[in-house]
C-alpha cells in the first residue's frame, strides 16, 4: 500500500500506525532517506492494501477506522485533504486493509506461470522482498531467486531441481507465504516469533531450479516443432511425462556437478532422457550454471535442497560435511519425524558440491512418501511435517 508523506511524518509514525516493524518499511522502500523525509514522497507500508469504501448514512471516520480496528490518521493517511466534517453519503474514500490470509493458493498443480503470478503478488504486498533473476533456461525462462531478511546468516532453499517433484516448489512457496504473514502480523509459527529470523537471516530462495521441466511434466511438450520431436524421443515415444526429472534437454540437473560427477556418470545413461543422464560435462546446462554462480556469490552458510520422495534427509558428502551438520539434521529430524541418512550411493548433486567445496552444512530433503509426482493430496500433511525444518533451517 502506497501514502504520501505529509509534514512531520516518520516512517516510526508509520510503523507505530500500523503496526509493521520499522525494518520492513525500511527495506520496502530502499531508495528513501528515512532521517530525511520530504513532503509528498511516496512510501511503500508492507501488509497492506487500500480497498475502496463506500459511506453510508451514520458512518463517520472515527467508527470507519474503529471498525477495522486502525487507528483514524490511517484513514487521514490514504485520504489526503478529506475533510471528515462534509461526508457525503455514497462517496467513495479508500480504507487500509491489513493482509491476514495466503495469497498463493495451495490447491493447485503448480507450473511456471503460477509461480510468476504468485512471486508479483507477493512482491507487491510486500515490497521487502528482492527478486533478483539468477539466469534463465534452456528455453529462455528466466528463474527467479527471492530474498527476504536482512541479517548475517545467509541461508538458502531451493525447489524442483528435478521437473517432476513441483509440489516442492508449492511447499516452499507457501511456507514463504506464511512467514510473510507471520512477520507483518506479528504472529508466531509453532510458538516461534519469526521477526528475529528477519533480522539475524538473509533467506535466498530459488523455488524453481527446473522451469521447462515443470511444465513438460504438468503440460506436455512445449508448442515448437523441433522441441515436441526431441523431448518426444528423449521419452521413448511416450507422451506421459509424468516420470520427467530432467531439464528440456534431458539432463538430469541434480547429477551435474562436479562432485565425483564421473563416478555418477559412468553408471548412469549415456544419453539424454527423462531421468538421471548428467550430461557430457558437469555445469554443462543454463540452469545448473545459474545455481553454482549464485552459490558462488552468496556465500552460503547452508543450503537445503527439497527434493520428493522418502522422508529422509541427506546430510554427509565423503565425509566432508563439517560436525554442525549432524547437530543441525537431527533438529531437522526432530522437528519432522524425517529419517537422518548420512549418505546413498549417490553422486554430483548440488548439496554434495556445496558440502565438498565449502565444507559448510548441505541437506537433501525428499518430502513426502509414494510416486511422484506426489498427488496435492498430500500436500498439507507433508506441509505440517516439514514446517519445522523450514524454520529450523532460519534459527539454527
Ligand atoms: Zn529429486
Amino acid at each position: 500500500m502506497e501514502i504520501v508523506v505529509r509534514q512531520g511524518d516518520s516512517l516510526w509514525n508509520y510503523s507505530q500506525l500500523f503496526k509493521i516493524n520499522l525494518q520492513l518499511i525500511n527495506d520496502s522502500n530502499p531508495s528513501i532517506q528515512p532521517k530525511s523525509l520530504s513532503v509528498g514522497q511516496r512510501i511503500q507500508i508492507p501488509g497492506f492494501v487500500t480497498q475502496e469504501y463506500q459511506i453510508r448514512n451514520g458512518d463517520t471516520l472515527w467508527s470507519i477506522a474503529q471498525s477495522r480496528n486502525l487507528p483514524l490518521e490511517t484513514i487521514y493517511l490514504v485520504n489526503p485533504g478529506i475533510n471528515p466534517n462534509n461526508l457525503k453519503i455514497n462517496q467513495i474514500i479508500k480504507v487500509p486493509l491489513r493482509i491476514k490470509w495466503r495469497l498463493v493458493d495451495g490447491g493447485q498443480p503448480y507450473d511456471y506461470a503460477k509461480l510468476i503470478n504468485d512471486i508479483t503478488g507477493l512482491q507487491a504486498v510486500y515490497p521487502f522482498l528482492q527478486v533478483p533473476s539468477i539466469g534463465n533456461t534452456v528455453l529462455g525462462k528466466n528463474i527467479p531467486e527471492i530474498l527476504i531478511g536482512n541479517g548475517r546468516k545467509r541461508v538458502h532453499y531451493n525447489g524442483s531441481f528435478h521437473a517432476n517433484e513441483w509440489i516442492t516448489t508449492l511447499i516452499i512457496m507457501i511456507f514463504l507465504n506464511d512467514y510473510l504473514l507471520s512477520l507483518t502480523n506479528d504472529n508466531i509459527i509453532r510458538g516461534l516469533s519469526t521477526s528475529s529470523f528477519y533480522d539475524q537471516t538473509t533467506l535466498s530462495i530459488v523455488p524453481m531450479v527446473n522451469p521447462d521441466g515443470v511444465d513438460l511434466v504438468l503440460h506436455g511438450p512445449p508448442k515448437s516443432e523441433i522441441w515436441r520431436n526431441r523431448v518426444t524421443e528423449y521419452n521413448k515415444g511416450s507422451t506421459d511425462f509424468t516420470g520427467w526429472k530432467a531439464n528440456i534437454r534431458g539432463v538430469d540437473l541434480n547429477d551435474q556437478f562436479p562432485a565425483r560427477w564421473e563416478l555418477e556418470k559412468s553408471r548412469n545413461p549415456n544419453q539424454p532422457g527423462p531421468r538421471d543422464y548428467g550430461g557430457e560435462k558437469p555445469l554443462s546446462e543454463p540452469e545448473v550454471i545459474a545455481m553454482a554462480d549464485l552459490t558462488r556469490k552468496r556465500d552460503f552458510a547452508r543450503v537445503l535442497a527439497f527434493h520428493t520422495q522418502g522422508e529422509v534427509i541427506y546430510w554427509g558428502f565423503e565425509n566432508l560435511e563439517p560436525p554442525e551438520s549432524m547437530i543441525f539434521v537431527k533438529e531437522f529430524s526432530r522437528v519432522s519425524g524425517y529419517e537422518p541418512v548420512k549418505t546413498i550411493d549417490s553422486y554430483a548433486g548440488y548439496k554434495d558440491w556445496f558440502i565438498q567445496d565449502w565444507r559448510r552444512p548441505g541437506f537433501t530433503v525428499e518430502l513426502g512418501h509414494g510416486i511422484n509426482p506426489l498427488p496435492l493430496s498430500q500436500f498439507d500433511k507433508i506441509y505440517q511435517n516439514t514446517l519445522g525444518i523450514f524454520l529450523a533451517g532460519l534459527y539454527l
